[in-house]
């Protein structure tokens, strides 16, 4: 517990970010705390939790599909909404949770508020085009999921808190396929998440497990794009990955994953 002195339930927002803004408190948001239950950071002095706060609703909003930062897996993949959504990816990657100890527990905004390269839902938000609602100091903002760990003025969980992850109208009829290669299905830390998209006009193949925060294999997409031999596309995607600094099994594995999803086998 290193520091911990206090521990606050706030039952709206606007108490939880006059907590968390207070520098005399040093607070830090736990929404399901199985991640930031292993490694509190010393500096904190105030366990947020934000289990009464109202951000666990799934619902339509304005043809977008929007999921409150407090549901958890167990939510999601239960969710006849998600179920439904773009094949029912959401539900499918939210199944595929070590155990359904951590699903009960693990929220989407505690998977998504800091870079971790074995969380799930990164890449398929990425994928997505996902966007995130987040309450800080200034009001509500949204912003795109792909660019949230960029801006270096937003710290999910220390300045702000994620209300709401938001995916396009579009994705609703969309497919996307999300693999995890692990050793056994109940692994966490797997060798390589995908998840790709062969939309004519946009196609994404992300990859994730292999860095702190997945990543687009931008010039295979290109080549998709314009139509280029699977061959190619397939030299651009494993050069990608070794950009990385990732070779051997990995890299090769998440290449013939991709290979199979073009059919070029
Ligand atoms: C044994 C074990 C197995 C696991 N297996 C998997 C797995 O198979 N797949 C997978 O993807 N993950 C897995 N995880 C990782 C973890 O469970 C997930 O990342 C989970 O989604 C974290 O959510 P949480 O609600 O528990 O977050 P917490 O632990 O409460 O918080 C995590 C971080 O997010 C911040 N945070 C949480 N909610 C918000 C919010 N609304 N706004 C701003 N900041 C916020 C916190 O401040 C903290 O920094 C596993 C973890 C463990 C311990």
């Amino acid at each position: 517990m290193n520091n911990i002195k206090y521990y606050a339930f706030p039952s709206s927002v606007a108490d939880a970010m006059n907590i968390l803004l207070n520098r005399k408190y040093k607070a830090l948001v736990m929404a399901g705390g199985t991640l930031v239950g292993k490694a509190i950071p010393a500096t904190a002095e105030t366990y947020l939790d934000i289990r009464n706060l109202p951000l666990k609703d799934i619902k339509v909003k304005g043809g977008k599909l929007v999921i409150g930062a407090a549901a958890t897996f167990d939510d999601i993949d239960n969710s006849e909404l998600c179920r439904e959504w773009a094949g029912g990816i959401l539900s499918q990657v939210a199944s595929q949770c070590s155990s359904q100890l951590i699903r009960n527990m693990a929220t989407i905004g505690g998977n998504i508020a800091r870079p971790h390269s074995f969380n799930m839902f990164p890449v398929v938000l990425m994928c997505m085009g996902a966007e995130v609602m987040l309450e800080t100091k200034n009001g509500k903002i949204l912003v795109p999921y792909a660019s949230l760990s960029q801006n270096k003025n937003l710290k999910p969980g220390e300045n702000c808190i994620i209300l709401e992850v938001l995916l396009p109208k579009k994705t609703k009829t969309q497919t996307f396929e999300f693999i995890k290669l692990a050793k056994t299905k109940s692994s966490w830390e797997s060798y390589v998440t995908l998840c790709f998209s062969n939309e004519k006009k946009n196609p994404k193949f992300v990859v994730g497990a292999l860095t702190p925060r997945p990543f687009c294999a931008v010039e295979a997409e290109k080549a998709f794009a314009k139509g280029a031999p699977a061959e190619e596309i397939l030299q651009k995607f494993t050069a990608a990955i070794e950009a990385v600094k990732v070779t051997g099994y990995r890299a090769e594995a998440a290449t013939n994953l991709l290979r199979r999803y073009l059919g070029a086998e």
